[in-house]
């Protein structure tokens, strides 16, 4: 029987901001196929920020295809892949119609800050400041919660889908679960969401990992009226269906993991006290606190970590979100015309010895952790006539190292436990400069895996987990530890904590910006 197992793949789909991938992993977690297809974001105001639900679908089902196609050639079938984990981009909110399974509306995007004025007005109300004990998030434009309430004021289609009874709404793990089951024409369609998602939306109480009727009510979301999720454990082999057509026809979705919680899964931080950093359109740092939420009195989130149950307990984590961190890359290279490709933006930045006294408050989004700032505005401060490209390059990924400086003081002083290393992927962490960066500025080491594929491989773990593919966590032991970078503190201590003062000092003046 071990040696079959020891054939066993496992597939995991990784649908995120700016692209779509597909992932086959073998039984010693290394990828042997994949394919990834960048997709198209919409910003149809300054604000806004949109997907297309049927382009987030087709491109997943295109990768599996050519992953797929990949896999075979190397002499494999489809009969060898166990299970499929699904992992995604959190709080994108999503609405279809029930009766035909068709997408009423674009996605909202989970940086998109349209809500900013309906926010102000939640916040005003009088039991707003009881939400975050019952769910672990603030008040911010970032929550599902808000994104679909302002749908539903706003959109009359979707308005009208409510009032009839056929409104569903899902993140986009539910969305790609509904349709890879076959959407409206399954015999029975599937709506599920796993709690790490669910605990994103605001709608859910993270002690019970159910709705919650008071969160539901203070939204004004009426029960009888929508059709939500249904809120199941992140590792499961049933509840999550099966495939319904394609090359992958009948194989089983047995993990769904919210992006940040599967590369804290991924990197196997399965013991309290351990914490990643993922560095990707945004950058999330998740610390591990055990079997119980910790509500933060220092502007962290708490969040379901993974949930895999089976009788296991559900973990918790401690969450920093930063908006702005990889797309702070793509805006110098999309918008200011810096660079052609996001790896030449290190380049870039060598190009000089230090910031020239720049700093970037890269708040295109409002600040999230620790600061909360949902009216700041992207500030760029300290130019002269000295300023040159490489600057602002330098000072670009800087603001993710400060931003992720200034969650860990706040997680310090949240769990009493100073943290010795950080443990990093996502596209940006391909930055040497930027990750010796974090590990000067934060003065604690960084600790970067060969295989940065992290997020993918936690929702092949949390399928593999529920097939047998994987019986017990003891079993990810050897998972991704070879190759591994350590980038250790260089820069003197107060050399640091002056720079990390200039950038406190410019996050309070990137605030209160508003269009004349
Ligand atoms: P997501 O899952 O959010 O789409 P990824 O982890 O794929 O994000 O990271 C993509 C982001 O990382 C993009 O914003 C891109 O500009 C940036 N990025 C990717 N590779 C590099 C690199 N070598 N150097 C700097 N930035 C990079």
């Amino acid at each position: 029987e071990e040696e079959i197992k020891r054939q066993w793949f496992v597939g995991s789909i990784d649908q995120g901001t700016t692209s779509s991938r597909f992932l086959i992993f073998n039984g010693e977690g290394d990828p042997v196929a994949s394919h990834q297809i960048e997709f198209e974001n919409l910003y149809p105001r300054s604000g806004w920020h949109e997907h297309e639900p049927m382009e987030l679908l087709s491109s997943v089902e295109e990768c599996i295809d050519k992953a797929m196609g990949k896999f075979v050639a190397l002499g494999h079938s489809k009969a060898d892949i166990r299970s499929i984990g699904i992992t995604n981009q959190r709080e994108t909110t999503v609405v279809w119609d029930t009766t035909t399974g068709e997408p009423i509306c674009n996605a909202i995007v989970w940086p998109d800050t349209r809500t900013k004025a309906l926010v102000r007005e939640l916040k005003s109300r009088k039991s707003a400041d009881t939400l975050t004990d019952l769910c672990g998030l603030p008040l911010s434009t970032y929550p599902s919660s808000v994104k679909l309430m302002w749908l539903l004021q706003n959109d009359g289609a979707v308005k009208q889908a409510y009032e009839e009874g056929r409104l569903a709404f899902g993140t986009v793990d539910s969305w790609l679960i509904y349709k890879l089951n076959g959407g409206a024409q399954a015999e029975k369609p599937i709506h599920v969401t796993d709690s790490t998602n669910a605990s994103r939306t605001m709608f859910m109480n993270l002690h019970t990992l159910q709705y919650d009727d008071k969160l539901l009510e203070f939204f004004g979301i009426d029960r009888t009226k929508i059709h939500l999720p249904k809120i199941v454990p992140s590792s499961d082999a049933e509840c999550f269906g099966r495939i319904a057509s394609g090359v992958l026809e009948g194989v089983s979705i047995a993990g769904c993991l919210g992006d940040q919680s599967s590369a804290l899964v991924g990197q196997c931080g399965f013991s309290p006290g351990q914490a990643k950093n993922t560095y990707g359109t945004g950058c999330f740092l998740l610390y591990n606190v055990g079997d119980k939420p910790v509500i933060s009195k220092y502007g962290l989130l708490a969040t379901v970590a993974y949930d895999f149950g089976g009788g296991r307990k559900p973990v918790y984590a401690l969450e920093g979100s930063i908006a702005v961190a990889g797309a702070g890359v793509k805006f110098l290279m999309n918008n200011l015309g810096f660079v052609d490709e996001s790896r030449l933006i290190t380049e870039l930045a060598e190009s000089v010895d230090d910031n020239g006294g720049v700093v970037f408050v890269t708040a295109f989004s409002g600040l999230f952790a620790p600061y909360w700032i949902d009216d700041a505005k992207g500030t760029l401060f300290g130019i002269t006539q000295h300023t040159s490209k490489g600057h602002i390059a330098r000072a670009t990924l800087e603001a993710t190292c400060y931003q992720t400086k200034a969650i860990l003081d706040a997680m310090e002083k949240d769990s009493g436990h100073k943290l010795e290393s950080l443990s990093v992927d996502g596209g940006l962490s391909n930055s040497d400069l930027c990750m010796q960066t974090q590990a000067d500025i934060s003065g604690i080491r960084v600790d970067r895996p060969a295989m940065r594929e992290t997020t993918a491989l936690g929702a092949a773990i949390a399928a593999g987990l529920a097939t047998g593919v994987w019986n017990e966590l003891a079993d990810l032991k050897e998972v991704n530890q070879e190759g591994r970078r350590i980038f250790k503190p260089q820069m003197d201590r107060a050399v640091a904590e002056k720079l990390f003062v200039k950038w406190e000092q410019a996050v309070e003046m990137s605030r209160g910006w508003v269009k004349v």
